[in-house]
């Protein structure tokens, strides 16, 4: 069996390294001109579920390496003001294992075939079986199996499913990162936590590694190169709906909301990377339509995108990779047809999928002020 995999996110990626262990063939197409081409390091909450897909997805030898990658999360949980000071306390937990996007990204690339410069741009099912897909710059690629794994956008879905579009929930937020050096140590207790300002939340999470990851991937795993990254803080700012950042830069845009704010709060957003504040939208995929199972299909983002305040979508993206590995190694054993396999997988994935956007929805207006309940 050969699998054509477009897009090089988490998603993407753990289904092929998954294929690649258990011996399935499976290229990566990203649209991206290379794999580093833009900011991708924000920090994840993995929980249960998510951690185990993605680690029953890579090669066993590369668990010690993954394990050391990561940190519990210890969320605070509160509701601060401005100043610091406790004003309530955020409604359920969101512990698990923090992980850095562009860290995992890198261990999940290892050894695989990933044609960058690749955006898919259609697909035609193949009358004798299979499928070809056809990109803007490279020549097109034939398989048994296309996996959308390209995102809210996806171009996949385009072709396979037009009517499930992604709807823009209005909310914008910056995020941005800021090297956690000692003078933020009067804000551990507001990593974790909601700060409710006027109109605006900033959110601040810490993410510390137990050994750098570049030396971990030296000490423990010497076939992968993990990029050379320290400690840092992220942060985002929850804008009111449809907000804008005017003339301003993203960095500019928080520090004019954050007037009279604590020191400390300011100076962090003060010494932020530029290069890694960005400003986006919040926008979602619910999977509604069903499609008769066949040679294409989709997995992640591009199928169920979630708020990013509901934690879960990395989580379900990893999960779905997980679990179409599992039913498509039961096809290439000859245990299960093809079809049946990406059916099984659809159907579950549509149930839980619809469930976490669902999910991520009811949690966007306590960051979000003036956003309705869905
Ligand atoms: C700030 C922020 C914080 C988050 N925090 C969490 C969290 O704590 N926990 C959690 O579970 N989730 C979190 N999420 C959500 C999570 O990051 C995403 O749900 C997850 O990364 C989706 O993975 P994916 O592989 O489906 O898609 P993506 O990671 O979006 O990857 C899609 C890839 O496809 C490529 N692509 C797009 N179009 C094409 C094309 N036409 N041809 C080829 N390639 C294409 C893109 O360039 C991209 O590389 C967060 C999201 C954000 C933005």
């Amino acid at each position: 069996m050969r699998v054509s995999v477009v897009g090089a996110g988490l998603g993407g990626l753990a289904l092929a390294q998954g294929l690649r262990g258990a011996g399935i063939e499976a290229d990566v197409f990203e649209r991206d001109p290379g794999i580093v081409a833009r900011f991708q390091g924000y920090r994840l909450v993995l929980d249960p579920t998510g951690f185990q897909a993605v680690r029953d997805c890579l090669p066993t030898r590369w668990h010690p390496l993954l394990d050391e990658i990561v940190m519990d999360a210890s969320a605070g949980q509160l509701v601060l003001d401005p100043r610091l000071n406790e004003i309530g306390r955020l409604g359920g937990g969101r512990t698990g294992i923090v992980v850095d996007r562009q860290v995992l990204r890198h261990l999940l690339l290892t050894g695989l075939t990933v044609h960058t410069d690749a955006a898919l741009t259609g697909y035609e099912v193949l009358a004798g079986g299979g499928v070809r897909a056809r990109f803007a710059r490279r020549e097109p690629a034939t398989a048994d199996l296309l996996v959308g794994a390209d995102g809210v956008t996806s171009a996949v879905r385009g072709v396979l499913s037009p009517r499930t579009v992604p709807t823009d929930t209005g909310v914008r937020f910056v995020i941005g990162r800021t090297p956690l050096t000692d003078e933020f140590a009067g804000l551990s207790r507001a990593y974790g936590s909601k700060i409710a300002g006027d109109g605006v939340s900033l959110l601040l999470g810490a993410m510390r590694f137990r050994t750098p990851p570049k030396q971990a991937a030296e000490q423990l795993a010497p076939d992968v190169t993990l990029p050379d990254i320290g400690d840092y803080v992220r942060w985002a700012m929850i804008l009111p709906p449809n907000g804008s950042l005017g003339n301003l830069s993203a960095q500019d845009a928080v520090l004019s909301r954050m007037e009279g704010w604590h020191p400390e709060l300011r100076a962090l957003i003060e010494q932020a990377d530029p290069d890694n504040s960005t400003l986006l939208s919040i926008r979602v995929v619910e999977p509604g339509e069903r499609w008769a199972p066949g040679p294409v299909t989709l997995l992640g983002d591009a199928i169920h995108a979630t708020s990013p305040t509901g934690g879960n979508g990395a989580n379900t993206a990893l999960r779905d990779a997980d679990l179409l590995r599992r039913r498509l190694i039961e096809a290439e054993a000859g245990r299960q047809d093809l079809f049946d396999a990406v059916g099984d997988y659809e159907r579950e994935m549509f149930a839980y999928g619809a469930q976490a956007v669902r999910s991520s929805l009811e949690k966007l207006p306590a960051f979000a002020p003036g956003v309705k309940p869905s």
